[in-house]
């Protein structure tokens, strides 16, 4: 019996970083500084030299980042938010959050937001979109920033699956009004725990966000406006800090191993491959290919010790919390046919291979 190839297992981060992780947390220990402190603003500081952002704002998690981006925004009861049928919950559930109506707009046929549909859905209520760089693929955001402007609609990009991605030399995350990123274990940067981060592009939004994610309080005891606690974990920020340097050569690995996949998966007809992305515009988060016999193909590899996972099973106006009436035809399929296969930096060539050539060898 061959072994498993599991989709994700991060077990194998390199011995090295785990070594340094253990420095880290016991020099975090030693100094007893375990709320705010240098570990954050070190972190915000290499956020914003990384994606070349003005202003990164650590927090706790990616749900929260949508959240209080929208609130900075002055999104609320009343106010309209047009969102992609396909994400993660949470960019559907943070409009909810704050009182506002989600719109779904259906999406093109590799899972983005259809950016000619969004036009369809403005009205005067609509007060912000979300893009969501889904699989960590960018949303065209040089059209999608025109038509915000033209209709004068703020744009909070759901960057959670997408950092390391830029179009135009730009980083996702730095296109919108804000930016939300995730470092929730499974992403490409992932902490070992919650995470996350705003990026504030209008620099006069900053303080609010920095009041919204403590008590409504920039100064201690004064606090000029209803906020809540969505700091950022300070362990979590000096983990953080200690993986990003590893970042760049995952990037490369993960590009290495995609390219395997599209190599030698060519050649099968009843399988759509993720479009071919030379340009820098997608991190390789997830590689998600389609077919009608989705469920059969995920069930043989099951069987042949891979595992793959479904990203996602059902358009979020399909589920149950979130029903709306629309149409989603092209999400629809996507959700019937998608298929994510393992990729990370920690899977060898030969486990890659392994996969293709059960894909290659699988009886439809
Ligand atoms: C992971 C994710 C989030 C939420 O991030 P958390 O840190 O888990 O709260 C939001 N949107 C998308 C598209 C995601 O993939």
């Amino acid at each position: 019996m061959e072994s498993i190839i599991p989709f994700l297992d991060l077990k194998r981060y390199p011995e090295s970083l785990k070594e340094a992780l253990r420095e880290k947390f016991t020099s975090m220990l030693d100094k007893g500084l375990f709320s705010g402190g240098e570990e954050v603003s070190l972190l915000e500081a290499n956020l914003s030299e990384f994606l070349n952002a003005k202003n990164s704002i650590a927090c706790s998690n990616g749900t929260d980042a949508l959240e209080l981006a929208l609130r900075a925004m002055d999104v609320g009861v009343g106010d309209e938010v047009i969102v992609p049928a396909i994400s993660w919950v949470s960019t559907a559930e943070a409009v909810c959050i704050v009182g506002a109506k989600p719109i779904f707009v259906d999406t093109d046929k590799e899972g983005l937001m259809d950016i000619s549909k969004v036009i369809g859905l403005i009205t005067p209520q609509t007060k912000a979109i979300i893009p969501v760089h889904l699989y960590g693929k960018m949303v065209n955001m040089p059209a999608l920033m025109q038509i915000a402007k033209k209709h004068d609609i703020g744009v909070v990009e759901d960057a959670a699956q997408a950092f390391g991605s830029k179009m135009e030399d730009k980083a996702a995350g730095t296109w919108g009004d804000l930016g939300c990123f995730s470092f929730y274990p499974s992403k490409n940067l992932g902490a070992l725990g919650e995470a996350g981060a705003i990026i504030c592009n209008q620099p006069d939004k900053e303080a609010k966000i920095r009041s919204l994610i403590n008590h409504g309080q920039l100064v201690r005891d004064e606090h000029l406006m209803i906020g809540r606690n969505a700091r950022i974990d300070t362990v979590q920020a000096g983990f953080l800090n200690t993986i990003l340097p590893y970042f760049e050569e995952w990037q490369e690995k993960r590009k290495k191993l995609a390219l395997i996949y599209w190599e030698q998966l060519n050649s099968c007809s009843w399988l759509k491959l993720p479009e071919k992305q030379t340009q820098e515009s997608y991190n390789y988060h997830l590689f998600v290919v389609q077919t009608i016999h989705r469920d059969k193909l995920k069930y043989y590899l099951q069987e042949a010790g891979v595992q793959t996972v479904i990203h996602y099973p059902s358009p979020i106006p399909k589920i149950k919390a979130y029903t709306q009436v629309l149409d989603y035809p092209e999400s629809v399929r996507i959700c019937n046919e998608a298929l994510s296969l393992p990729l990370n930096p920690w899977l060898k060539t030969e486990e890659i291979n392994r996969i293709c050539n059960l894909i290659l060898k699988f009886d439809i």
